[in-house]
């Protein structure tokens, strides 16, 4: 495959934030419902889009947990705020676009959700 590479930047990594909740929910003071609050449309792109984590469920252990990319900025237009592969958001930098890709974990199973990181992607 031939093409620019995507350069990805300023990368914010959520997974303190992640630890943080799943600590909450094993000492009981989260409740499964707060934690695993994934709706159709996240569950949906999760399928549609998503790709195999590669590791369980942190909640139920489910083996199908998926990883999905959000893509967000102003000069995405009508493609803001939806869910893209790899290739996708390859395609959409290679114009010169700039996007703010989400990587969110979602487990079609028992709904648990949650943000991994969050970063730039330029060409
Ligand atoms: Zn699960």
């Amino acid at each position: 495959m031939t093409g620019r590479r995507v350069v990805y930047r300023n990368e914010v990594s959520h997974r303190f934030a992640r630890a943080e909740l799943l600590r909450r929910w094993r000492a009981g003071e989260a409740s499964r419902e707060e934690v695993c609050d994934a709706d159709f449309l996240l569950r949906t792109a999760a399928e549609y889009h998503g790709v195999p984590a590669g590791y369980p469920c942190p909640v139920c252990g489910a083996e199908d947990l998926r990883i999905v990319r959000w893509i967000h900025g102003e000069q995405l237009g009508r493609m803001a705020g939806t869910a893209r592969s790899e290739e996708e958001i390859a395609r959409i930098v290679a114009t010169g676009k700039e996007a703010t890709v989400h990587t969110v974990e979602v487990c079609p199973r028992c709904h648990w959700n949650h943000l991994l990181t969050a970063v730039t992607a330029t060409t």
